[in-house]
């Protein structure tokens, strides 16, 4: 029988190992990043233990004094970086800001326009047929945007088309999500905001990939060009722990914060939200630099992929303008088992539905493509010479079929160059030290 010690004992086991693992992987899952030491510090202070419903400075719980100040930096930090007129920092992940945005703006049974899935939609944007979160949560009608499969972008015209049928049908769209989970390229918020504001809908943008981006003033301004509201998670290309946030304009700052509380949350994370203030000063510090090395990374990843025979998708556009790269792996299998192949040697990225998946009767299970992601391993310190080095391994293991724990040996020889995090102020400790402080 297993002791109570032991349970515990073999927990901490577990953590360990999975610290060595990724102190020895290369980590391209592209909705992961890395927090420096002074994030990881934030999150194990007693904020986390604390209760502070309602808005700063008007809360219903004594104790508050101190968390009340960081969250306001957190807000003011925010602020400056999205040009936000009004924040809140509440929300605990990307999908409960989703959530926050179709309580504010929508009511159920109202139709919302986003991506699909195999085109780069989340699963929170999702239909009620498939159990995502606009649908089976919130009971919205989920219409479609049109894809350019080409592209990788949003089709503007095909887009218009769909709106004039819905409205001819009697199903106007209220709100309009833009953004994605695979998302190379900006989306054309600019061209069509006025499409949607004409028909009565909110325009929404979804950065919980991009926000780092947007932030470093690397990829599109959302508010600048025509965006009602934008949703956040704080944890992808913005380096800070797991959590989300919803950024507007002033006009609509109570209704999103009575979505917030009392709708959906009544603890929200404190130390997660002293974590988003470190990460956004680091941000407002480094955030400029860091981006414009997260693009030309995911660039030459793309170029480097390309080169060695991969058919990385729009490859005549440069592959990217973000950190994504997306790569139709059909040539050598399916993504599910290239994912596994990969993960033997030590390189952590995931399998990807592509846009026309569904039509060739593929499955999420076993995908045409992979995604991989550049910014933990440019918070690593990694660059152009790097992105070459790591397409090489996955030569060895996708295309030339290497045993693996030789090219694994390999990728752990080449992480030992790269164990500290940067574009943060401080980082005596190492990226995936294990901290024990039992
Ligand atoms: C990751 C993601 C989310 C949700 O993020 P969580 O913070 O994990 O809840 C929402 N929308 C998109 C487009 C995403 O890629």
């Amino acid at each position: 029988m297993t002791s109570a010690r032991e349970y515990y004992d073999q927990t901490f086991g577990f953590l360990q190992q999975h610290h060595r693992l990724f102190r020895e992987a290369v980590p391209l899952i592209a909705s992961e990043n890395v927090p420096s030491p002074a994030v990881r510090e934030a999150l194990v202070t007693d904020f986390g233990n604390r209760y502070a419903e309602g808005w700063p400075e008007e809360r219903v719980y004594a104790g508050c004094v101190y968390i009340d100040r960081v969250e306001l930096l957190c807000i003011e930090l925010m602020k400056k970086l999205f040009k936000a007129e009004f924040v809140d920092v509440r929300p605990i992940s990307g999908v409960m800001s989703n959530l926050v945005l179709y309580t504010a703006f929508t009511d159920p049974g109202d139709v919302m326009m986003a991506l699909p899935i195999p085109c780069g939609g989340h699963i929170s944007t999702g239909k009620k047929k498939f159990g995502g979160t606009a649908g089976a949560v919130r009971d919205l009608v989920v219409e479609y945007l049109a894809l350019d499969h080409k592209e990788l972008n949003i089709d503007v015209d095909r887009t218009k088309e769909r709106v004039k049928k819905l409205v001819e049908k009697g199903k106007a769209p209220k709100l309009v999500m833009f953004g994605a989970s695979v998302f190379p390229f900006p989306h054309p918020v600019r061209e069509l905001a006025d499409t949607f504001r004409d028909v009565g809908a909110t325009v929404a943008y979804d950065a919980a990939h991009v926000a780092g981006l947007i932030a470093g003033g690397c990829f599109q301004d959302p508010l600048r060009e025509g965006a009602d509201v934008v949703t956040l998670s704080t944890h992808k290309t913005l380096f800070g722990p797991q959590h989300g946030g919803v950024l507007s304009w002033d006009r609509y700052a109570d209704r999103i914060k009575r979505a917030t509380f009392p709708g959906l949350s009544s603890n929200h994370h404190l130390h997660a939200v002293a974590g988003v203030a470190i990460a956004c000063a680091e941000l407002l510090e480094f955030g400029k630099e860091y981006v414009k090395q997260v693009v030309r990374n995911a660039k030459a990843l793309g170029q480097a992929l390309f080169e060695r025979s991969f058919d990385v998708l729009a490859e005549h556009k440069g592959f990217t303008e973000s950190h994504v790269v997306l790569v139709d792996i059909t040539k050598y299998g399916d993504g599910g088992t290239i994912e596994g192949e990969l993960e033997k040697a030590n390189v952590i990225l995931n399998r990807n539905l592509l846009p026309w998946d569904i039509k060739a009767g593929r499955h999420f299970m076993h995908p045409g493509g992979i995604r991989l992601g550049t910014s933990e391993v440019t918070r690593l310190g990694m660059k152009e010479n790097e992105m070459a080095e790591i397409a090489e391994f996955m030569k060895r293991v996708v295309i030339d079929k290497e045993d693996v724990n030789k090219v694994k040996k390999d990728v752990v020889e080449f992480r030992r160059g790269f164990q500290k995090v940067h574009f943060c102020f401080e980082n005596m400790t190492e990226a995936y030290k294990y901290v024990k402080i039992r």
